[in-house]
């Protein structure tokens, strides 16, 4: 047995239909704020994330799947969407070919990580962008459609978390005020800290090790060093969401692990997932389109893992509905009537099932019991002769003679009422 590669899932019935609700209820949302849905390809040059994500992030330096293909070009399968996104963008020029550039997508991402709940090496996540606005109420917006998803989704346990980490202007002077507060601590901290304090030291505040935790709390917060345009950015943010009534909280360590990061950062938490417990995270990257090659054009997002989504659902949602009807068939010629209306039921729009073995008349009542079907319409025999089926209510265990000509109607009008 070749068993699947560590970190992978496959998702089977019983699960699925969990993500076929997620799925589906992110796309609708998307739409009703006014996003259009981008498809880009699952590998991209390598370079576009050394340059998108940033050279001295985890991602690009210990998480990518990247090979060289068989015509000698460096490959990466993506382990986010945002930078193929831009690419798409730019590549396109969307700006002039879309009447508005509020785009989502949804797709597998790979990481080569610890695999663990809530984590894996290919994961799936709904990523939502917009390009070259600015105004303080675009972060609100972005911010209420991640709210909004994890309310349409019945996920009731979820905390949002803010920051701003300010612009090129105000971000070098928090970074001095990092380094200098830190000062003798810095041998102290674990060996990635004290690399990320020469390459890009905001990702201390990203540390997970517990003995490091006392010294990072202590280090200063960024939105005490906003410029002036980036506080009023802040607050006009804050206001936006209180207006909506969207609960948040400030976490001065939300500085989150990407370069490309400038103001509004976000996450949303949940409190069933363990230690992973980020739904969903984003922010604004303004500098990032034109630093791959695009126009000076902001951009704000956010993505979130599908995975997770799925993982905090209530119990029970998505469950798929049972199949509506079941046919019978008594002898070859009920069988071959009881073709016929499996597959004008079928046309009628009736979710309908038939064992499509010649079955005793026994077992495929037995059949249409695990299928939980709503009405099963037994075809043969007498009955059959005298141009009639038999239509049996299954929940009340109850059955009468239609004629074969009403059969359809009957079904939907027996259908129709245990509906409503
Ligand atoms: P990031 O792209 O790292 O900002 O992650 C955005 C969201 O994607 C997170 O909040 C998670 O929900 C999800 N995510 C990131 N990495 C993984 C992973 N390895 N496995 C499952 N979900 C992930």
């Amino acid at each position: 047995m070749i068993a699947a590669i560590r970190g992978t899932h496959d998702i089977l019935p019983g699960q699925v239909e969990r993500w076929q609700l997620v799925e589906r209820v992110a796309a609708e949302l998307c739409a009703r704020y006014g996003y259009v849905e981008v498809r880009t390809p699952v590998i991209e040059r390598e370079e576009l994330f050394s340059k998108g994500t940033g050279e001295t992030t985890d991602i690009v330096q210990k998480e990518m799947y990247s090979f060289t293909d068989k015509g000698g070009d460096r490959i990466t399968l993506r382990p986010e969407a945002t930078p193929s996104m831009v690419r798409a963008y730019v590549e396109h020029s969307l700006e002039h070919a879309l009447p508005s550039t509020k785009l989502y997508s949804m797709g597998p991402m790979f990481r080569y990580e610890r695999p663990q709940k809530g984590r894996y090496r290919q994961f799936h996540q709904l990523d939502v962008e917009v390009f070259g606005l600015n105004d303080p109420a675009v972060d609100a917006e972005v911010i209420d459609l991640a709210w909004s998803l994890i309310e349409a989704l019945q996920i009731l346990q979820a905390e949002l978390v803010i920051n701003s980490v300010g612009c090129a202007e105000c971000r070098p002077k928090f970074q001095e005020a990092l380094l200098a507060a830190l000062g003798d601590d810095l041998p102290k901290l674990c060996g990635d800290c004290q690399r990320r304090a020469k390459t890009n030291p905001l990702r201390i505040y990203d540390c997970k090790v517990p003995a490091d935790q006392p010294i990072i709390d202590r280090l200063p917060h960024s939105v005490d060093y906003l410029c002036e345009a980036c506080a009023t950015h802040f607050a006009a943010v804050k206001g936006h969401l209180d207006g909506w009534q969207i609960p948040w909280r400030v976490s001065h360590r939300l500085v989150r692990g990407l370069d490309y990061y400038t103001r509004t950062t976000f996450e949303i938490l949940g409190q069933t997932l363990g230690a992973q417990n980020a739904l969903l995270g984003g922010g604004r990257y303004d500098g990032l389109v034109k630093s791959l090659g695009g126009p000076d054009r902001t951009g704000i997002g956010f993505a979130a893992g599908l995975e997770r989504l799925v993982l905090a659902l209530p119990e029970g949602a998505g469950a798929e509905p049972p199949p509506r009807a079941f046919v019978a068939a008594i002898g070859d010629d009920g069988r071959a009537e009881a073709l016929k209306i499996l597959r004008e039921l079928r046309r009628a729009g009736v979710s309908t099932q038939m064992e499509l073995e010649a079955r005793s008349i026994k077992a495929q009542m037995k059949r249409a019991d695990r299928l939980a079907a709503r009405v099963t319409i037994i075809v043969g025999g007498d009955e059959l002769a005298r141009g009639e089926i038999t239509l049996r209510d299954m929940r009340a265990s109850e059955q009468r003679a239609v004629s074969r000509a009403s059969v359809v109607d009957a079904v939907r009008e027996l259908l129709t009422r245990s509906a409503g």
